[in-house]
């Protein structure tokens, strides 16, 4: 069955009841693009661009940064490729950011926190993201968003470099929901931006209160928790009112048996690994809508998520 599914992983994904649903692929490092399109991704949902400021004493040049950014866009051949702005936090120091020492890193300087706390390491990247060519293959997505102001200090960096450098084309901001006052604010997010995109992982730990490095707790960091499921539901109602998609970029869209919830709460992008690509296209094939949303619907009244878990089983036994 997985080489069949592989067979047809190039082509769009639609619903049974031929809703569009984009499968995109979460990259990490430039090498990472070849398998993406090897296995059908439809773009790239999430590019994690730390690997480009980690372990090295100065940070990437402007230079630097567009080489690998162009090269992954070429990788995709046109396909659309969603750029992280540096999250780095006070738990993974760098030489040439000098952060200070953190009780809890986690609830610090974190993600779009640093980056504008240092303007000119942000400045450079936003740079190099807007050289990418074709103009418009790229989008931009901040990480770590808790309040409008924060996006709208990026917008105006993108803004200002974009009539610096003299390109006319403006280039698509998203938001990163993973902290949840941006799900219940999402309609405010949604004004400023052109899409949202969730990060479930720093979005669970953030909603349930557990650190996700903590073992003493990793068991009940459960993405599916119904809590985190109608935060999920309440990002895609504020995101319907100014008519912006909604992505889900955290591990949970790489699980088959988080898609007809996700779908059915409304989310139209997938940003997963892209070994479980071809896999994750074939069973979105198979559901309708209406069983997706009845499913989600369901959900959302449960207590946990081993509840969610059971009510998707019974559903789609083959799980
Ligand atoms: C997330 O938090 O869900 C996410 C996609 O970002 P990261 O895992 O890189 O923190
Ligand atoms: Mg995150």
């Amino acid at each position: 069955r997985q080489e069949a599914n592989l067979a047809t992983a190039h082509e769009e994904c639609r619903t049974a009841d031929n809703v569009r649903i984009e499968v995109f692929a979460n990259l990490g490092r430039p090498g990472d693009a070849a398998s993406a399109m090897a296995k059908g991704a439809e773009g790239c949902g999430l590019l994690r661009t730390e690997f480009l400021f980690l372990e090295r004493s100065t940070a990437p040049s402007e230079a630097e940064q567009l080489a690998q950014y162009q090269e992954i866009a070429d990788t995709l051949r046109g396909r659309p490729v969603v750029i992280r702005t540096i999250d780095v936090g006070g738990d993974k120091p760098l030489a040439y950011l000098p952060l200070p020492r953190e009780e809890n890193p986690v609830l610090g300087l974190r993600g779009v926190r640093i980056a504008l706390q240092h303007p000119e390491v942000l400045r450079t990247q936003l740079r190099a993201i807007l050289r990418v060519k074709p103009a418009g293959v790229c989008r931009i997505l901040v990480p770590m968003i808790a309040s409008v102001s924060e996006l709208r200090m990026v917008r105006a960096m993108i803004e200002a470099e974009r009539q610096a450098l003299g390109i006319t084309r403006t280039i698509e901001l998203g938001a990163m929901i993973e902290v949840p006052v941006a799900a219940v604010q999402a309609d405010r997010l949604a004004a400023e931006c052109d899409f949202l995109s969730i990060g479930t992982n720093d979005l669970t730990q953030y909603a349930l209160a557990m650190d996700r490095g903590n073992p003493y707790v990793a068991a009940r960091l459960d993405s599916l928790h119904p809590g985190v499921l109608r935060l999920v539901a309440q990002t895609v109602a504020g995101a319907r009112k100014h008519g912006r998609p909604v992505a889900v970029c955290g591990g949970i869209a790489s699980e088959a048996l988080a898609a007809p919830l996700l779908i059915g709460l409304g989310v139209t992008e997938l940003s997963a690994t892209p070994a479980v690509v071809p896999d994750l296209k074939a069973f979105i094939r198979t559901l309708t809508s209406a069983q997706c949303e009845d499913v989600a619907r369901k959900a959302l009244e449960l207590e946990s998520g081993d509840d969610v878990r059971a009510l998707v089983k019974s559903t789609w036994p083959g799980l």
